[in-house]
């Protein structure tokens, strides 16, 4: 047997960490198991879908590794409509489900209760198709049902506790329920690997594939992620988008180990490791199946140790769209001409092991490519103390004597003007730094004035000089 896993995210929204997390874990599934990985765009909801959600989500499943052409489809659950509707129609004829018109107010009425299910009034009515008449599935009344599940062993539902649940509404359209089985099916779906919140859908699911006579998959309910707070994540109040992690200057590589990490370690005391690594070690079986804490932070700190990992032609490379301002990824602080390719290779080593994210890169280096630094007025007020016009001044005509413009020289040079004011290098550098970066902190000093040039150098001191006035 082929095994053949899917993803079947519902464009309704960005696309979520959690998706991303499912999505590889099918993708390694299939992987290790020689088996298809198949995408399909639950896209039925019409009032909540949009295309260009469906785009976001290729998109971000190319970024993070799942690359179109590497899986079949995707399909579209719209697409299928005729087997859904022919599955509730065999259903029904086969006994397996019937018409009900029960209003929820007459449910409750007769119930008592708004909390319950339904109460199956309408099973042995033997009413026909009609216009307002939902389709409900007979749920057995005894026994139970086993489900399945790599990651939780063997969840058990009683059948009684089961209410006869809808498969198509009045209007005769099919609920997500059955066309989520019934496209499982059609695509010989032999494991459903999904998050933990569809585990109550389950039963009922497997349910319905047993009725329609063909044999259920296995399942794995991958654990909800959640905030500090122990609160699942959410789109309204945590950032979930795996765009939005991209666009910040996270590395696909470095978010992909993450999230395989949740709930999940590989052997020895490793937790950076090469993709291969992940897809021989990991194991569905081996998920801990309670929720997994999504940590931003260490997630940061991983990506910094993938940035400082890279070779640096491939970490300039990597920075260049924050430096260009292209694709979803906002234009830096200068015009498109300003920047300097190789000005930017040259500080680039410097700047590698200073970053956590690849969008760091831009305050770090803008002092390159724009006309005048941007200066920020909190660090100027803390740089420029009594004797740092003095300092500049002293300073400024020493380079301008200097006859190397090199950042050992200029060091020295510092050095030497600092102590004549009995200062060390740190304190007589401040003043310096903030005339030509405009900050407090950046890369170092005398490598980024190297760079800079002397001409651009000498004429942002003097213009620091005239703001002191
Ligand atoms: N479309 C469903 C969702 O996005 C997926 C259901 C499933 O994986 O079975 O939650």
């Amino acid at each position: 047997m082929t095994v053949r896993v899917r993803f079947a995210p519902s464009p309704t929204g960005m696309f979520h960490v959690g998706g991303a997390r499912s999505a590889l874990q099918n993708w390694i599934y299939a992987k290790q198991q020689g088996g298809v990985f198949v995408l399909r765009v639950e896209d039925t909801d019409a009032a909540r879908n949009k295309p260009e959600w469906t785009e976001g989500i290729l998109s971000a499943l190319d970024w993070i590794g799942i690359e179109r052409g590497g899986y079949e489809g995707p399909y579209f659950q719209s697409e299928y409509a005729g087997e859904h509707r022919a599955a509730a129609a065999r259903l029904h004829a086969s006994g397996r489900a019937y018409y009900c018109d029960c209003t929820r107010e007459a449910v409750q009425a007769r119930t008592g209760s708004q909390y319950q299910g339904y109460d199956g009034f309408c099973r042995d009515r033997g009413l026909p198709a009609g216009e307002g008449r939902a389709l409900r599935f007979h749920t057995p009344d005894e026994g139970e049902t086993v489900v399945v599940d790599l990651i939780r062993g063997e969840p058990t539902f009683e059948n009684k506790l089961i209410e006869d649940f809808v498969i198509a509404r009045g209007d005769g359209s099919p609920v997500f329920l059955l066309a989520n089985v019934v496209d499982d099916m059609t695509m010989g779906i032999t494991h459903v690997i999904r998050a933990e919140e569809h585990l109550p859908n389950t039963p009922k699911q497997q349910l319905l594939w047993e009725a329609l006579g063909v044999k259920p998959p296995i399942w794995a309910h991958v654990p909800v992620v959640v905030n500090e707070k122990r609160q699942k994540l959410s789109k309204r109040r945590d950032k979930v988008a795996l765009e939005a992690f991209r666009d910040e200057g996270y590395l696909a590589a470095a978010m992909r180990n993450y999230l395989m990490l949740l709930g999940w370690a590989p052997s020895g005391d490793r937790e950076i490791v090469e993709w291969s690594v992940i897809e021989q070690e990991y194991r569905l079986e081996d998920v801990n199946p309670s929720p997994a804490f999504f940590d931003e932070k260490k997630l940061r700190a991983f990506n910094g140790e993938y940035i400082r990992a890279l070779p640096v032609e491939e970490f300039v490379e990597a920075c260049r769209p924050w430096l260009t301002g292209t694709g979803t990824i906002a234009p830096p602080p200068w015009q498109p001409e300003e920047f300097d390719a190789d000005a930017f290779a040259a500080v680039a080593p410097l700047a590698q092991t200073r970053i956590a994210l690849l969008s760091e890169i831009v305050p770090n280096v803008d002092f390159l490519f724009l006309a005048a630094p941007l200066i920020d007025e909190a660090a100027w007020a803390k740089a420029m103390k009594e004797g740092s016009a003095e300092l500049l001044d002293a300073a400024t005509a020493a380079f301008e004597a200097l006859e190397s413009w090199d950042a050992e020289t200029l060091k020295s040079t510092l050095e030497a003007v600092g102590a004549e004011r009995g200062l060390k290098l740190g304190k007589a550098q401040a003043p310096v730094r903030v005339a030509v970066t405009g900050r407090t902190v950046g890369l170092p000093l005398f490598e980024s004035l190297e760079v800079l040039g002397r001409e651009r150098t000498l004429s942002r001191l003097r213009a620091a000089r005239v703001r002191l006035f």
